[in-house]
């Protein structure tokens, strides 16, 4: 089966990109000329905006991880292991950010901590991204074995995992290894003109291009993988040209870091329901497929049994008449040795749908009982309905005036009926009787209509 990262980029997706890529291009150049221009300082935003990202990142690291489990290509554990990373780090950022929980942040946190949560997120999603591009470079020929998936999983998304609580560690207790990247008045002087700053714009620039270059947009994940990586290159170049908390460039930045936590898991989402409507239809098909019967279309002995036994049990409680006619082609082992099996299979063809067109009333069904003997399930009709019913039937094979050798010179059907009015039958008393009724047709001159009654036990 196809699996959701093996799509190809449709031109839907490749719109699609296209047209987000544009956005973000635009909304950089558009705002970073006005980045550090102050905003309002709206405390509900970034809560409201780190919860949105936590969440569709946890999502996205969970359906990666499942992906992972099917495929078993162990670049989606390493990509799950990212957006894991993400997802864990943001919620942290959030705890110890400074004036949401707190006025300080969470767990102890200084003032540098929320900022280097800034930066392990924005240095370590890119990173990571590039480490499951060579995972898949390397890793590419086949699905790893079975016994070993746990162990890549393990590996691939436990430790970035482990990384977030660590940078959240180092973030919180490690004030005099960090440099402090804010400044008393709020500003990102330090991170801009330090090493750090250029330095996560470098990675962010280096994955975007390699995810370009190693993936050339080849399947739908390469796409908007590309595209996570543009968003969060905006987001980082943003939030540093911005300078300082709340300013426009800062709030620009957040956004985009929404698009790119939600372009991976929007094709995730798409794709996994396109493929889940497709195996609907595959299913449906494969169900109508298994009643049917290969040669001629009606229904097959299977569903025959199935049905046959529920009508029964029907017309014992209603106390409702059913019927059943058995029809067998006359001379048809005559037909196939002058004319040829493959005659033969056209002629079956021609008689199954000539008379299935006469099961009319609904409930009414025809199945192919076995080699030239047909079935049909009257439910509800008494032994005039079926009389009538048997008669069309008959007559609907001779209108059809199939040339045969047989004495009346074309193919004809005869017909046994048998009729439940009242009497509770066992279970395949009418079937037996339909079955004596046919034989007493063929015995008596064939291409005609045979009645018998069930024998009601002692
Ligand atoms: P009768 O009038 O007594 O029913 O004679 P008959 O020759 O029809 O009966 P018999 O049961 O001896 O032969 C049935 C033949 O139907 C045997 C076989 O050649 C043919 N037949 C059964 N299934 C198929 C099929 O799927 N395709 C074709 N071409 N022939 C089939
Ligand atoms: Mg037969
Ligand atoms: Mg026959």
């Amino acid at each position: 089966m196809e699996d959701v990262m093996g799509v190809r980029a449709s031109r839907r997706h490749q719109a699609l990109a296209a047209l987000v890529t544009l956005a973000l291009v635009a909304t950089f150049v558009a705002v970073a000329p006005i980045a550090s221009v102050p905003g309002p300082m709206l405390t509900a935003f970034l809560p409201l905006f780190a919860m949105a990202v936590l969440v569709t990142e946890g999502i996205t690291a969970y359906l990666l991880a499942s992906q992972f489990v099917i495929a078993r290509e162990p670049f989606l554990a390493a990509l799950s292991g990212a957006y894991g990373f993400t997802s864990i780090t943001v919620t942290l950022q959030l705890l110890m950010f400074p004036g949401v929980f707190s006025p300080t942040g969470l767990f102890g946190a200084n003032a540098q901590s929320a900022v280097w949560m800034w930066v392990f997120w924005h240095a370590g999603f890119p990173f990571m991204l590039l480490t499951s591009a060579s995972v898949r470079r390397k890793y590419s020929i086949d699905p790893i074995e079975p016994r070993r998936l746990q162990l890549v999983g393990l590996l691939c998304i436990g430790i970035p995992l482990l990384l977030a609580v660590g940078g959240a560690y180092l973030a919180i207790h490690c004030d005099r290894l960090l440099p402090a990247l804010i400044g008393a008045n709020g500003s990102y002087t330090n991170l801009i003109n330090g090493p750090i700053g250029p330095a996560v714009i470098a990675i962010n620039l280096v994955t975007l291009i390699a995810i370009c270059v190693s993936g050339r947009f080849q399947t739908a994940l390469d796409l908007w993988l590309a595209v996570a990586a543009l968003a969060n290159l905006v987001d980082a170049s943003l939030t540093l040209i911005a300078s300082s908390r709340f300013s426009l460039g800062w709030y620009t930045a957040r956004v985009a870091a929404l698009v790119s936590s939600m372009a991976v898991l929007s094709v995730l989402l798409w794709e996994i329901n396109r493929l889940y409507r497709g195996l609907q239809k595959a299913h449906a098909r494969l169900q109508e497929f298994s009643i049917r019967d290969g040669l001629t279309g009606v229904y097959n002995r299977r569903f025959f049994d199935e049905r046959y036994a529920r009508e029964i049990e029907r017309a014992k409680r209603t106390g409702r008449p059913l019927s059943i006619l058995m029809a067998d082609v006359d001379h048809f082992k005559q037909f196939n040795d002058t004319q040829g099996h493959q005659r033969g299979d056209e002629c079956l063809i021609a008689v199954a749908t000539a008379i299935s067109r006469q099961a009319r009333r609904p409930g009414d069904f025809v199945a192919r009982y076995g080699g030239e003997e047909f079935v049909f399930v009257l439910p509800d009709t008494d032994r005039a309905g079926a009389a009538t019913v048997s008669e069309r039937v008959r007559d609907a094979v001779a209108a059809l005036r199939i040339a045969s050798t047989a004495p009346s010179g074309i193919v004809t059907l005869s017909v046994g009926a048998s009729t439940i009015e009242r009497t509770p039958p066992t279970t395949d008393a009418l079937l037996r009787a339909a079955d004596t009724a046919l034989y007493m047709a063929k015995n008596s001159g064939r291409n005609r209509v045979c009645f018998s009654d069930i024998a009601v036990p002692a």
